[in-house]
């Protein structure tokens, strides 16, 4: 038996008009492939889990914080090939955000997200609320104790404790056996590597490889903030990268003359102020003083408002 009822979410409020989910009768066995199912309530989506557990069903996470392009999308391709039902959660996760950034103008359409979604081949999309995701009285956390302390940790003391946490919680209401990360956020990838390895989750963790727009700017959600001037200046991170790679090809060993070389590029472009520059271990993050190995180049700039990041494995 299946009956169509209205979700039961308030943001965006007339979203609540739009969308059907369809309730599987308890017995009823799962259907992949179908259509997309929206589910908003953590109870809902755990239980949800277990049926399909018990059907024997592989689940695959993407977690993301929705307003999705084409770098989540290649994310939600890479998942639909490790399993059977494809998961993305979207939740602009409060306890991540500082608490002058900008969590309450993070873009949010969850309609189109929907659409996106499903045009990929995702079966489940779990978008919960912050109030039931950190209920009064809440309290646990996760804290890695020395990855968080480089590159984007310092500017965002407390950023990777909300990633690490909301995280650890998909996974548990979720029960994914494998969960998709991209490699544009790099510190995150290897935080969520380590934090799986040493919490032992039964969860394999796979990256994808950053996804550009045709002129090099990574995509992001945040991109949509960018004025058209502060877009031709964003591409200053891009740039530096290839700039860094350039050099190192040529024989450049010194990381603090690439450093010097990217600043200066940065600095070239109007309205921008750069976060860090840095030259690092692929794994522990440590600061490299010579590229004579694999390397991982990092950096965030700020355009204007708008704080990016990007990063490139740069090999001599
Ligand atoms: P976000 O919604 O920004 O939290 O991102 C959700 C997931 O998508 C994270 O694993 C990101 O690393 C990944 N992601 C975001 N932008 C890109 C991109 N341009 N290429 C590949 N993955 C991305």
């Amino acid at each position: 038996m299946r009956g169509g009822f209205p979700i039961d979410i308030c943001q965006p409020g007339h979203y609540k008009t739009l969308l059907t989910i369809e309730r599987e009768s308890s017995s009823g066995s799962f259907a992949v492939g179908g259509t997309i199912k929206l589910i908003t309530n953590i109870e809902s989506m755990q239980e949800e889990a277990n049926r399909l557990l018990e059907a024997g069903k592989t689940i695959v996470l993407v977690p993301t914080m929705g307003f999705l392009h084409e770098g989540h999308l290649a994310l939600m391709r890479e998942g639909r090939k490790h399993g059977d039902v494809l998961t993305i959660s979207i939740f602009v996760n409060p306890t991540q955000f500082g608490q002058n950034e900008d969590f309450n103008t993070y873009p949010r359409d969850l309609k189109r997200d929907m659409n996106l979604a499903e045009s990929v081949g995702v079966d489940i999309v779990f978008a919960p609320t912050a109030e039931a995701m950190y209920e009064k009285g809440y309290q646990t956390y996760v804290n890695l104790e020395v990855l968080p302390r480089y590159l984007c940790g310092i500017s965002r003391p407390g950023h990777f404790r909300g990633v690490a946490t909301v995280v650890t919680k998909l996974f548990n209401i979720v029960k994914p056996r494998v969960a998709i990360f991209g490699e544009k956020d790099y510190q995150q990838l290897v935080i969520i590597r380590r934090m799986v390895k040493d919490l032992n989750f039964d969860i394999r963790i796979i990256g994808v490889p950053t996804v550009r727009e045709a002129d090099g700017l990574a995509t992001s959600s945040r991109n949509t903030y960018l004025s058209q001037e502060e877009r031709d200046s964003a591409l200053c991170l891009y740039q530096s990268l290839q700039l860094a790679a350039e050099k190192i090809a040529r024989g450049t060993r010194n990381a603090d003359e690439l450093i010097d070389a990217a600043s200066r590029l940065i600095r070239s472009h109007p309205d921008t102020r750069i976060d860090y520059v840095a030259f690092c271990d692929p794994e522990t993050l440590e600061n490299v003083e010579r590229i004579d190995r694999p390397t991982l180049m990092a950096l965030a700039v700020w355009v204007g408002k708008t704080r990016l990041i990007d990063n490139a494995v740069l090999k001599p």
